[in-house]
């Protein structure tokens, strides 16, 4: 089911923010959401977390990210979260997340690593956690699958609102190989087939471009 989303009257102003070369490019040049980010991020709050969000949303209404409707969290959470960081910003959001969304045995693991690993700092944390997992159920990059505008935002993400977990990342390995490798290690399962990443065979599927 895909999100439908009112835009209202729509401005086209461009952004300094929008994503530069060398990022995500099907969001870029698509005046319609250059101007709704502008439109979110003129209404932000100032909140760490506002421009992540905001380029999440502008992805899933230009159909250029795989989280379901309301970016994977209930209607009533997706709602909060315009409140607290776009609190003037009108979004209409039609189609509800499935009932059972697809869900694949490890999401509540996963939901679970991310919400012991939360920063503290604010409440967005527990819906970027829902968001995260939402989006690990998704096939591409992470960074992809959440609409990000490049791997850099979902550093930052990662870094702001679950620091103790990123900095175990000290490697850069990719980050659903990553997180995926936090639960084996969790529950004492060892599915690598090297002693080490340094002499393993998979190290480019770990650790190589993630673009
Ligand atoms: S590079 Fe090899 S050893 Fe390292 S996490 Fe990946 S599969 Fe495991």
């Amino acid at each position: 089911m895909r999100t439908g989303v009112d835009l209202g009257q729509q401005e086209t102003p461009l952004s300094n923010s929008l994503p530069q070369a060398g990022e995500r490019t099907n969001v870029k040049g698509n005046l319609q959401i250059s101007g709704l980010y502008t439109q979110l991020m003129e209404r932000a709050t100032g909140l760490p977390n506002d421009e992540l969000f905001a380029q999440m949303i502008c992805s899933q209404v230009g159909g250029a990210c795989a989280l379901p409707p309301c970016l994977g969290l209930e209607e009533a959470d997706f709602a909060a979260l315009l409140t607290r960081h776009f609190p003037r910003m009108q979004i209409v959001v039609r189609g509800q997340r499935d009932s059972d969304d697809g869900r694949a045995p490890e999401r509540d693991d996963v939901l679970a690593l991310l919400l012991e690993h939360r920063a503290g700092r604010d409440e967005s944390e527990s819906w970027m956690a829902e968001i995260v997992t939402a989006a690990c159920m998704a096939n591409d990059h992470l960074w992809q699958d959440l609409g990000l505008w490049s791997r850099k935002y979902l550093s930052q993400l990662m870094t702001q609102n679950f620091p103790a977990l990123a900095a175990k990342n000290s490697k850069d390995m990719k980050w659903k190989k990553f997180l995926y490798k936090q639960l084996c290690e969790k529950e004492e399962i060892r599915i690598c087939r090297a002693p080490s990443c340094e002499v393993c065979a998979d190290y480019q599927k770990c650790f190589g471009p993630e673009e």
